[in-house]
C-alpha cells in the first residue's frame, strides 16, 4: 500500500486549510460546458451564463433563482410530507437519525466517526453495517464496499438515498424484503459515508468552507502525475480548449491545499482499502468509471485503467439495474456508462486516488440529472436505484481473493501478486497486518496467469517459493444484453484461496560469504 497515514498528517497540520477563490469560470465543473442538462427546469447552459456576472457567493437553488452563498447558512426549511424519506435532513437531523438507526440495529451496524472533521467542524460518519454473523467459519476478510455521497454540497439526494439505504441495511428491512439483500448483509461488509462534504451540504455550495472542489483535492493528497505550471495551465487556457481542469486548479488555489475532508476520507478509505466502492453526484445520470486522467493536463481522451474490461463492466451492471440510466447513450455515453476522461478530464479525483494507492476501484455515480431536487423526487429515486445498489454491492471483491501464510507456522505473510498474463493487469500486495489479505480484481471471461511471491514484511533470512496460479478464469453471464453491453452475474464472481507458501531452501551461508568477501 503507497501510502503513509504519517504523511497525510504531516500534511495536514503543514497547510492552512484556507485558500482564495478567484476568476470562477465555471460553475459547474462536473458538467461538459455544452450541457443542456435540466437543471430545476432551467439548462445547465442558462445557469451557467447567468451565474457568469456574479461573484462565486452565489449560488443557484434548486428553482434556479440566485441566491447569496453566503448568507444560505442553513437548508430551507424541510419539505416534510409525512415520511423519513420524503424529506431532507440538515445536519443535525442527519446524526441523529444514524444514531437512532445504529441503536435500533440490535448490533448489526456501528458507527465511525472520521477525522479530522470538516472545516467548520462537522464530524463526518460512516455506518458500518456488518455480517450478523461475522465468524461463520470465514477465513477471509468480508467482501466489503464503501458509498461516499455528498462530495459536492449542492448535489443532495444521493445523501438521502444513502441514509435510507443504511437504515434499510441496519433495521434488517432490506434482508427482511429478498433473499438477495439478506444474502448480501451475510457476507459483504458495507460502510457508508453520507456526507462528504456536510460544511457545503448546509450552505448547498458544490464546495467545501473553503471553497474548494474536493473532487480536485486529491491531488494535493498523491498523485503521479506531476501539477502543472501555471504557464501551462495559461496556455491551454488560451488556446480555447473548452476543458480546463488545469486552469481550474489553478485559478482555485485552494485545490492544491489537502482539505481537512480528503484527510478523513483518504485516512478511512487507506485503513481498510474496500474492494470496491462508489462516489455519488448529481448533475447527470451516469455510472462513470476510472480514469478521469492520464496525464498532467487532463486531455480530453480514452483513459482507461490497466484492468479494463472490468470497470467497464462493473459501471454497466450499475447502469442495466437503473434503466433511465442505461437509456443514456448519447456519446460519450454508452447504456449509461462513460470513461471519466473520455467525458471531461478531471486532475486530483477520489476515484483516480483510489486506482492508484488504493490498488482497487471506484465508480463515480451521477445519479440525479437535478442536483438539488425536490424532496417530493426522493422516493421515486430510490426506486430507480435502489436494485442497482444491491447489484453493485454483490460484486464487491470480484476476482481473486486470498490469504497468505506460513506453510509450517500459518503466520500470515506479506506478498507482491503480479499478473504474468494479461499482461497489462496492475500488481497487488498482500498485507501481513490483515491476515495476509490480498485481492486482485480480474475481469470475467478473461483468463489469468497470476505468480504470489510471499515474503516477510519484516524482511529476515527465511525466502519462500513463489506461488503459481494458472489459467484463473470468472464465468460469465449476463444480467441483461443490450446493444451497447451486458453487465456481469453468474455465481462464479469470486475466487477465493488460502495460498501456503513454502520456504526456500535455506542459502549455503559459507558460499555467500565467500562472494561476498571476493
Ligand atoms: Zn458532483
Amino acid at each position: 500500500m503507497r501510502f503513509s497515514v504519517a504523511l497525510l498528517v504531516a500534511l495536514a497540520l503543514a497547510h492552512a486549510w484556507t485558500s482564495a477563490a478567484q476568476g470562477l469560470r465555471r460553475p459547474d465543473a462536473d458538467l461538459p460546458a455544452t450541457s443542456e442538462l435540466d437543471n430545476g427546469g432551467t439548462s445547465a447552459q442558462q445557469l451557467g451564463s447567468a451565474l457568469r456576472p456574479l461573484s462565486d457567493t452565489f449560488v443557484a437553488t434548486r428553482n434556479g433563482q440566485l441566491t447569496d452563498g453566503q448568507e444560505f447558512a442553513s437548508p430551507p426549511p424541510g419539505e416534510f410530507v409525512g415520511d423519513e424519506w420524503a424529506r431532507y435532513h440538515n445536519h443535525d437531523e442527519m446524526v441523529r437519525l444514524l444514531q437512532d438507526v445504529v441503536n435500533n440495529s440490535n448490533g448489526a451496524c456501528t458507527l465511525d466517526e472520521l477525522d479530522p472533521p470538516s472545516v467548520e467542524g462537522r464530524v463526518l460518519y460512516a455506518v458500518v453495517a456488518s455480517p450478523r454473523n461475522p465468524a461463520g467459519g470465514a477465513v477471509l476478510p468480508r467482501p466489503s464496499f464503501t458509498w461516499i455521497g455528498n462530495m459536492h454540497g449542492d448535489e443532495t439526494a444521493n445523501r438521502e438515498l444513502l441514509l435510507r439505504l443504511a437504515a434499510g441495511l441496519c433495521n434488517g428491512e432490506l434482508a427482511d424484503s429478498d433473499a438477495r439483500w439478506k444474502a448480501l448483509q451475510g457476507s459483504t461488509t458495507v460502510r457508508i459515508i453520507p456526507t462528504m462534504n456536510p460544511d457545503g451540504y448546509e450552505r448547498r455550495t458544490r464546495w467545501n468552507a473553503n471553497k474548494v472542489d474536493l473532487n480536485r483535492n486529491f491531488w494535493s493528497v498523491e498523485y503521479p502525475y506531476a501539477k502543472p505550471t501555471l504557464d501551462q495551465a495559461r496556455k491551454r487556457d488560451r488556446y480555447g480548449a473548452t476543458m480546463y481542469p488545469a486552469a481550474d486548479m489553478w485559478s482555485k488555489v485552494g485545490n492544491f491545499t489537502l482539505q481537512p475532508e480528503a484527510v478523513a476520507v483518504s485516512r478511512y478509505l487507506a485503513a481498510a482499502p474496500p474492494d470496491l466502492s462508489a462516489n455519488l453526484h448529481g448533475g447527470a445520470l451516469v455510472a462513470n468509471y476510472p480514469l478521469d486522467a492520464c496525464d498532467s493536463v487532463g486531455a480530453l481522451t480514452n483513459c482507461p485503467t490497466a484492468e479494463e474490461p472490468l470497470p467497464r463492466q462493473l459501471a454497466a451492471a450499475y447502469a442495466v439495474h437503473n434503466p433511465n440510466m442505461s437509456a443514456q447513450g448519447t456519446a460519450p455515453f454508452r447504456a449509461g456508462t462513460v470513461q471519466g476522461a473520455a467525458w471531461y478530464p478531471v486532475l486530483g479525483s477520489m476515484q483516480d486516488w483510489v486506482y492508484h494507492h488504493l490498488d482497487r476501484l471506484m465508480l463515480t455515480l451521477e445519479l440525479h440529472e437535478v442536483k438539488d431536487p425536490p424532496a417530493t423526487a426522493l422516493d421515486d429515486l430510490w426506486g430507480q436505484n435502489s436494485a442497482a445498489f444491491l447489484r453493485i454491492m454483490e460484486l464487491a471483491g470480484m476476482g481473486l481473493r486470498g490469504r497468505v501464510l506460513d506453510q509450517q507456522t500459518r503466520a500470515p505473510l506479506a506478498a507482491t501478486i503480479t499478473v504474468t498474463s494479461p499482461a497489462s493487469s496492475r500488481p497487488a500486495d498482500a498485507d501481513a497486518a490483515r491476515g495476509g489479505y490480498f485481492y486482485k480484481p480480474m475481469a470475467p471471461g478473461v483468463s489469468y496467469d497470476i505468480t504470489v511471491q510471499p515474503y516477510r514484511p519484516n524482511g529476515g533470512a527465511i525466502k519462500y517459493l513463489p506461488i503459481q496460479l494458472k489459467g484463473l478464469r470468472l464465468g460469465v453471464a449476463a444480467d441483461r444484453v443490450t446493444a451497447e453491453g451486458s453487465a456481469v452475474t453468474g455465481a462464479a464472481l469470486r475466487i477465493e484461496r488460502t495460498l501456503l507458501a513454502t520456504r526456500a531452501p535455506a542459502a549455503n551461508k559459507k558460499k555467500k560469504m565467500l562472494r561476498a568477501t571476493m
